[in-house]
């Protein structure tokens, strides 16, 4: 293992309290991208010549260690990202998911499917890309890279991660968990440092086969265009898979139970202070419940607290930086005039300490409103009155993203028609929309929500593999004897 320091540095801060500094890191550059991306391609070999059922191991031993330290984990997302315990615990979980589903995925895929016929064997056989740069998010700060990393390395590619400017801590220690897992050297390389310095380098190196992207549709936007571009040294197409933003919807039937409803968005738009690709920033309510609905959304969004990640009570904590904070405020503006702002919290003296919004509820917004089209990755709720289930799922549609959905409704004939007509990624039915598990609720989405692959899914770590077919004709006529003294030794013996 070969530890780099640099002259200039990252420091990661808690949202919550400017006073916190809990980790400084190198700021890696394009010249560390270069190196990384070579050391990389030199480790390919061994590392995808290493029997998959090895690489599945090191992914379960993996497993096992984040089992362990899996209170800590969740602390230092507490800190480091602002995840109140709950969410944390969910996103330690959900890391320690992918690396049990995406080992055993690899011991399936790894045995070819054979199509024998007399006189012909065929194999179709998975195998490995190539090197595999991974670039995250901070807002599931372990889970997110973890999937990317274990599905990538399983697949018997070597990774080169660069964590978001965020969460770098958190990334160390996911490192961490492979070395102690037993992880070669050259398989995995950190590069904590800026996106558009480290991570374009990254994107636009020759040698890089697959990039494997979460995050904002601007940036995935950027490194699919960048990928594509013929470079000079570039003999390959770069595959992209790219896990980009939302702008969820939930539609609230005029015969929904109301409880579930306002429960069920509540947690979806305001858990983790709304930043999650998931989150609901959207509620489309039909005309005959909309004031009922609205009075009581309003007040159970009032008691959603607003504190620090650490304190156990805490809903909505701090957002995750200064920008994230404008943003919200300015967004907080544009709602002002798009429509009629129900709920606006004042976390008072918590915004000198760190970066407090309390959670805004607009309502009465127009469909093509900003509010009601653009991301905004915070605690801000539109609410969209529809005449009827016909223009709910119009306006449902009508933004470019198809990340997550939902549907409160008693009726079995709405429940599906909205199964059959609402296209997104990841629809739920009577229940919030955030919180997919792997395996039972494969995540991802389409349109500029990404490009159809499905996170802890079953397709997922075909994207990280090649398939080869192999033909063998049996069909032989005569053979070549093998040489009976194949060990020259003993033919110089036997002189
Ligand atoms: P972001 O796009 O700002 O950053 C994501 C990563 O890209 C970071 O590591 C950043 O350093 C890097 N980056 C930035 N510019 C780059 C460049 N020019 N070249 C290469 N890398 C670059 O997003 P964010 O603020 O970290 O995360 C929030 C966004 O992520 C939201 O839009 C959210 O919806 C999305 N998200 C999507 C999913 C999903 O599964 N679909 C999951 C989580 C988050």
């Amino acid at each position: 293992m070969q530890v780099v320091s640099t002259d200039s540095t990252l420091d990661s801060t808690d949202p919550g309290d400017f006073m916190v500094l809990v980790g400084r890191t190198a700021r890696a550059s394009a010249g560390h991208a270069d190196q990384a991306v070579a050391a990389a391609r030199a480790a390919f070999a061994s590392w995808s010549g290493t029997p998959p059922r090895d690489r599945a191991g090191v992914l379960l031993r993996a497993a096992a260690i984040l089992r362990r330290r899996r209170f800590e984990l969740m602390a230092w997302e507490v800190f480091e990202c602002g995840k109140p315990w709950r969410e944390a615990d969910g996103d330690v979980a959900e890391a320690i998911d992918f690396c049990e589903f995406y080992a055993r995925e690899m011991i399936r895929l790894a045995e070819p499917a054979r199509r024998d016929v007399p006189g012909e064997t065929n194999a179709i056989e998975a195998i490995s890309r190539g090197v595999v740069v991974v670039i995250p998010p901070w807002n599931f700060p372990l889970a997110i890279p973890m999937g990317m990393t274990a599905a990538a390395l399983v697949a018997g590619n070597p990774v080169a991660l660069k964590p978001a400017e965020q969460s770098p801590v958190i990334a160390h220690h996911l490192v961490e968990v492979f070395r102690e897992a037993g992880l070669p050297d050259g398989a995995l390389h950190y590069l904590p440092g800026v996106g558009e310095e480290v991570g374009r380098a990254l994107v636009d190196h020759p040698d890089v086969d697959l990039i494997a992207f979460t995050g904002s549709r601007a940036v995935g936007l950027e490194i699919h265009r960048r990928a594509a571009e013929p470079k000079p040294g570039v003999d390959h197409f770069k595959r992209v898979i790219a896990e980009l933003g939302g702008k969820n919807a939930v539609i609230v039937d005029d015969d929904a139970d109301l409880d579930e409803a306002v429960v069920g968005v509540v947690k979806s738009a305001f858990g983790y202070a709304g930043q999650k690709c998931s989150a609901c920033s959207r509620v489309i309510v039909l005309d005959g419940v909309y004031d009922a609905f609205l009075a009581r959304l309003v007040e159970a969004a009032r008691s959603a607290v607003v504190g620090p990640a650490a304190d156990p009570e805490t809903v909505v904590g701090p957002v995750i930086d200064a920008a994230a904070a404008a943003r919200v405020r300015d967004y907080g503006r544009i709602a002002a005039a798009e429509g009629r702002v129900m709920l606006s919290v004042d976390v008072g003296p918590l915004a000198e300490r760190g970066h407090y919004v309390g959670p805004l509820i607009v309502a009465d917004v127009a469909p093509e409103a900003r509010v009601a089209q653009e991301e905004i990755f915070g605690p801000v709720l539109a609410v969209l009155r529809a005449r009827d289930l016909d223009d709910a799922l119009r306006i449902a549609a009508a933004t470019p993203y198809a990340l997550t959905g939902g549907l409160y409704s008693r009726s079995p004939a709405h429940i599906d028609r909205v199964k059959r007509e609402y296209r997104v990624g990841n629809l739920y039915i009577n229940r919030p929309i955030t919180g997919a598990l792997v395996d039972r609720q494969p995540f991802g989405g389409f349109k500029l929500s990404g490009i159809g692959t499905k996170a802890g899914g079953s397709d997922y770590l075909r994207e990280f593999l090649l398939t080869r077919t192999v033909t063998e004709n049996t069909l032989r006529r005569g053979f070549a004897p093998e040489p009976e003294h194949a060990d020259p030794a003993e033919d110089v013996a036997g002189l």
